[in-house]
């Protein structure tokens, strides 16, 4: 298999001819070459997005965008098998998860599609005799740098909207996962969409990253990836005042009172740290246990975790794969190594190839380990028993990230009071969903910064214009 760039409708060859080749993570072996972007593309992909932004789609009757973006979502829909089956082969996402991910980024179409009709501005009774109303202006070319976690749905979130609102999109997926990326280029070209309105820059970050980040034409950068990656590219937005969203990294707190239902929660905590092998921006990696009820919760946690069908990722029963890559498994099997002194429980490697490695369940960390603090981006839970709310709040609090957590109790007092001091972009209480189509998507702290999905990223993709019409005093 051999893919191109999109770039002004059409796919090409990078101006350097370089390639990136992917490796299916199930079986170790290289399965396609990918195009990989120099600088001559970057500017080729803002030019083009520019000229498609003034003259295609900024103008475009509303109703117009909305039809090419039901005709994407359709397309997505039609598409959907071939679309898991390729996230599945590119970085061993299970196929049953990778066809949920492909729906949602059809559902994200759609939403925008319906949700640009009714995203509006005001009229403002100022002071002076006269009529004040503020227009939601599209800002131009936005480019959207996305990760290899989860890469369908979040391009989609990026782009939905910024499209929707009327700009042009500079999409760069991770060099790790371009497959999907490249497929919903093309995808939409099909369904309409003008040329040059997507881009889509398959590419190193590091070679080609700063060149998009500081281009001259570009007026937002929306990135989800670490931390690190996300305050570099603020450093590099700050001279030309780019608008930034950011969607970082986190270590997100699961907590479970004694008042719950204490097994059900046990019995749903591993998926919402183990799914998608934990590389999960989300992934709830600390759990905090009230103490009385510290050791059944750990039991139910185990027998669950044991059971977990870890393997092939093309096997509809599977719900762990591989890690992505074999550098990926280097960083958790690291993890793992520095808690050594703790009890492990898990985290075998599975004979064979594939970079597998079984959940592992730490007991007995305390609160300045490295594994409880630092995100580890793989199968890896921390568990802690707690006696004192403020105190557990204390430390929940204690990490430079914010983005999700859940809250198990059935004290309606106390969940409202716990989910207001926790420091966290994205709460759920009884359950373990972090994304909503509807509502917004982010992090507080060190987490990020803006709100994907939801009428929130409308108002990201968008600057504010106050137009005052005088009339006579
Ligand atoms: P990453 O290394 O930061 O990469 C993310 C994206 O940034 C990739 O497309 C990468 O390209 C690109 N990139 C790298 N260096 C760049 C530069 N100098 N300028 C511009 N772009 C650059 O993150 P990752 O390892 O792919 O993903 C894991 C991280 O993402 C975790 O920390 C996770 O928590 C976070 N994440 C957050 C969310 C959220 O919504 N908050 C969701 C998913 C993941 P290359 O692949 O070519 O290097
Ligand atoms: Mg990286």
């Amino acid at each position: 298999m051999h893919l191109n760039l999109i770039i002004d409708g059409e796919e090409r060859h990078a101006s350097g001819r370089h390639v990136t080749t992917l490796f299916n993570p199930a079986t170790e072996e290289p399965f396609a070459d990918v195009a990989a972007a120099g600088l001559a593309d970057v500017h080729d992909a803002a030019r083009g997005a520019q000229r498609a932004f003034e003259q295609e789609w900024r103008d475009l009757a509303p109703g117009r965008r909305a039809g090419v973006l039901f005709g994407i979502a359709r397309l997505i829909r039609e598409h959907l098998e071939e679309l898991a089956q390729l996230e599945t082969l590119n970085i061993g996402k299970p196929i049953a998860d990778a066809r949920d991910e492909v729906g949602l980024g059809a559902r994200v179409f759609e939403y925008y599609a319906g949700a640009l009709s009714t995203f509006c501005g005001q009229t403002i009774p100022v002071a002076r005799r006269g009529f004040d109303f503020t227009l939601r202006q599209p800002m131009g070319v936005v480019v959207a740098v996305v990760p290899w976690n989860f890469p369908f749905p979040i391009a989609c979130w990026k782009v939905a909207p910024a499209l929707a609102a009327g700009n042009c999109v500079v999409l760069k997926p991770a060099s790790l996962s371009p497959l999907t990326a490249l497929r919903l280029g093309v995808l939409a070209l099909e369904a309409g969409l003008p040329g040059g309105v997507l881009q889509v820059l398959s590419g190193a970050g590091g070679e080609i990253g700063d060149a998009l980040v500081q281009h001259p034409l570009v007026r937002k950068i929306s990135f989800t990836g670490s931390t690190e990656v996300g305050a570099h590219i603020m450093r590099l937005a700050a001279p030309g005042i780019t608008r930034v969203s950011l969607e970082l990294g986190g270590k997100s707190p699961n907590i479970v009172f004694a008042d719950s239902e204490v097994d059900t929660a046990a019995a749903s905590s591993p998926m919402s740290v183990f799914a998608n092998a934990g590389q999960d921006c989300c992934a709830r990696s600390r759990v905090f246990v009230e103490r009385s009820v510290f050791d059944r919760f750990v039991e139910k946690f185990l027998e669950t975790t044991r059971r977990l069908v870890v393997g092939d990722p093309a096997q509809a029963e599977t719900q762990i794969g591989p890690l992505v890559s074999r550098a990926q498994r280097e960083q958790v099997g690291r993890y793992l190594e520095g808690a050594k002194h703790r009890t492990i429980v898990g985290a075998e490697r599975p004979p064979g190839a594939g970079w597998f490695i079984r959940p592992a369940v730490v007991l007995g960390c305390e609160p300045d380990d490295q594994i409880w603090r630092e995100e580890v981006f793989g199968p890896v839970v921390c568990i802690r028993p707690f006696d004192d709310e403020g105190q557990m709040l204390a430390e929940v609090n204690d990490s430079p990230y914010g983005l999700s957590g859940s809250i198990w109790t059935n004290d309606l007092k106390r969940a409202l009071r716990v989910a207001r001091r926790v420091e966290s972009g994205v709460l759920s209480v009884n359950s373990h969903s972090s994304v909503h189509v509807e509502a917004p998507f982010g992090g507080f702290k060190r987490s990020g910064l803006g709100r994907d999905l939801g009428m929130h990223a409308l108002e990201g993709y968008t600057e504010t214009k106050n137009v005052f019409i005088a009339e006579d005093d």
